[in-house]
């Protein structure tokens, strides 16, 4: 049997809506190292967050369809700062630094935690996290850390499988079980997972929906 990319919660409506939200006007607005360098809070604002080589970067620029919206690069770590991304003025695309890269030093990690600790207590307009987990690896030690922040936080997110074209078709239904299991002690996080891969095009349609589901 194949894998339906596409979540039983999600209406050919909502789908709809997902793909002219990102058939319009995308730029890339500005990048904050710290929080004072937040735009206004005027539109609402959803968070992608992840280990450093989860897939991030290709993530964003699969669904944006813009190939170098998130600069794609095998150099982990190498962003330290919130950037943001206008969806045709409706909503904002935040992407948080990588995290978790063995060679970043424990000061970059601190910095990163506390950037992204501020951003998520005190930004208002924040709707949603996805975070991003690699199928290969399921969640591991820095994501539950960074999910006890967002529980604590009341953040609200929603965990994504990244690159799931790289594990068998049969194992997906079983992965996504088991890590739905692991969420019922997270009161923040969305009871479902989202299987994504960006390389194929799978769940991208999905994750649209969902998005434009907060404008
Ligand atoms: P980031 O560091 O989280 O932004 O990750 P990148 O988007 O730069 O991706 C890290 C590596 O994983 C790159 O070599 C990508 O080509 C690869 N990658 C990303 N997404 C996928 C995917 O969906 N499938 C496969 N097979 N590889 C992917």
């Amino acid at each position: 049997m194949t894998f339906n990319h596409i979540p039983s919660d999600l209406k050919a409506a909502d789908l709809a809506k997902g793909k002219k939200l990102f058939s319009k006007n995308i730029k890339f607005i500005l990048s904050a190292p710290k929080e004072e360098f937040l735009p206004p809070p005027t539109l609402p604002e959803i968070a992608f967050a992840g280990r450093s080589n989860v897939g991030k970067s290709s993530l964003l620029n699969a669904v944006t369809n813009h190939m170098k919206m998130a600069r794609t690069s095998n150099t982990p770590g190498r962003t330290q700062e919130l950037n943001y991304f206008d969806i045709n003025q409706q909503l904002y695309l935040v992407d948080t630094p990588g995290y978790g890269y063995a060679r970043a030093s424990k000061t970059k990690v601190s910095q990163w935690q506390q950037l992204i600790k501020d951003y998520l207590a005190y930004r208002v307009p924040l709707k949603r996290v996805y975070l991003l987990i690699d199928a290969r690896h399921g969640l591991k030690k820095n994501d539950i850390e960074i999910m006890d922040i967002l529980d604590k936080a009341a953040a609200s997110y929603h965990i994504i499988l990244t690159k799931i074209d790289k594990i068998k078709e049969n194992e997906i239904s079983p992965l996504i079980i088991s890590t739905e299991k692991q969420l019922k002690d997270h009161p923040a996080a969305y009871p479902f997972v989202l299987a994504t891969s960006a390389e194929k095009k799978l769940g991208i349609d999905a994750l649209r929906a969902f998005i434009s589901s907060f404008i």
